[in-house]
């Protein structure tokens, strides 16, 4: 039976909760667009999908209801991939973050979409697992799946190829919610890190956009990371040279990543540096003027400083000052600033001084 669209955000309200499909202005917006030119289009709504039955029941809905899907993770691709043309719903997969399996023998990992690079690295580090996924120049927050789906590039591709490459099994949804497995995951072996020997599907989901299916689940081929890393820049002032320059060093089979910015690129990303850098010291200028807790160059500024100072040392205990120190002070007066000595104190001074606040 089919269901109007308006029919249809009733029941996805009541799957997946309202709170999870947001409808507000910001939100819509925010899905509606991306950074680049690309002409922005607002979505019905934005639904916060959380699990792959979720997924599967959402799909159902909209296929019910002919809702234009568009799957999103970060939503950095670099080509209006998921401006939501037609209306439908985006898909947010960011909550979709599990590492469902982590293969360190078999240096293999099966990922949830949201799974960012960031947090696959954490992961990875903290295990102590000695493997790498490689990384795009793209921000930490943005998804694995994804990067492998647009058969991206990373800084381990020049050795190791497309990240299209790197998948070895996917779990897919198609449009009428059926679940489909791909390469290893089809086989249900305990560790999906081969796609042979059956005939591999997975090509069918790679770059195209999710066109052909939502992937909920892939396996993601890693790599040992290297025990030693070196970067270098060359700057070429020929620019006709450089081509043949970058396919001869590509070919010499020693580095990891090769890449070349042109000299206007060059100046940009400095442009975006040094902005961000000035941006910086305004906000800490204006931080510290509107709000006199903070540390400035007030008189209630230096008093705080002062104040969290002695704090610091109450909370140390006590100071220690050797009669070197003093000695040492002593001499530094008088020879370096030439002040005269101060007149002997009374009693002997203590080797330990005590603060009291
Ligand atoms: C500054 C900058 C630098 C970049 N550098 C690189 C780089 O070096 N190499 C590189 O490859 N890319 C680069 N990118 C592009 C982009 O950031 C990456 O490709 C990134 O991995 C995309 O991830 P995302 O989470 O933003 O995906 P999204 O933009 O959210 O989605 C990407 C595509 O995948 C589809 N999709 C998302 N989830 C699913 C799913 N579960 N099933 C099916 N389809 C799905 C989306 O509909 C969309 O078509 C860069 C981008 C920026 C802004």
């Amino acid at each position: 039976m089919t269901v109007t669209r308006d029919d249809a955000l009733r029941e996805l309200e009541a799957l997946v909760g309202a709170a999870r499909v947001r409808r507000d202005a910001p939100s819509l917006a925010a899905a509606g667009g991306d950074q680049t030119e690309n002409e922005p289009a607002w979505p019905d709504a934005v639904v916060d999908v959380a699990t792959r039955d979720e997924l599967v029941a959402v799909v159902k809905l909209a296929a019910r209801a002919a809702v234009p899907l568009v799957p999103r993770v970060a939503g950095t691709n670099l080509g209006g991939l998921t401006i939501p043309g037609r209306g439908g719903w985006v898909l947010d997969l960011t909550r979709m973050n599990r590492i469902v399996e982590l293969h360190v023998e078999d240096m293999v990992a099966v990922l949830e979409p949201g799974v960012s690079f960031a947090q696959l690295k954490q992961a990875l580090d903290e295990q102590q697992t000695g493997l790498t996924i490689g990384f795009p120049l793209a921000p930490p927050e943005v998804s694995v799946v994804a990067n492998c789906l647009l058969d991206g590039l990373g800084n381990l591709s020049l050795r190791h190829s497309a990240m299209g490459e790197w998948i070895s099994g996917l779990e897919v949804i198609r449009a009428d919610g059926t679940l489909l497995r791909t390469g290893a995951m089809a086989l249900g072996v305990p560790v999906p890190f081969a796609r042979a020997p059956l005939p591999d599907l997975s090509g069918l989901f790679v770059s195209l956009q999710g066109a052909t299916g939502l992937v909920s689940r892939a396996a993601i081929q890693l790599w040992p990371a290297p025990a030693f890393r070196e970067r270098s820049f060359v700057f070429v002032f020929d620019r006709a040279a450089l081509c043949p320059a970058l396919g001869a060093l590509a070919r010499l089979d020693v580095l990891d990543d090769l890449g070349a910015l042109s000299w206007p690129t060059g100046k940009l990303l400095l442009g975006v540096i040094v902005f961000g850098l000035l941006a910086y010291a305004l906000w800490r200028l204006f931080q510290g003027l509107l709000d006199p807790e903070n540390e400035g160059t007030d008189a209630k500024g230096i008093a705080k400083t002062a104040r969290d100072e002695i704090r610091m040392a109450r909370d140390k205990k006590r100071v220690v000052r050797t009669p070197e120190d003093e000695q040492m002070e002593k001499l530094y007066r008088e020879q370096v600033l030439n002040q005269k000595p101060a007149a002997e104190p009374q009693a002997a001074k203590p080797a330990v001084v005590q603060i009291e606040v």
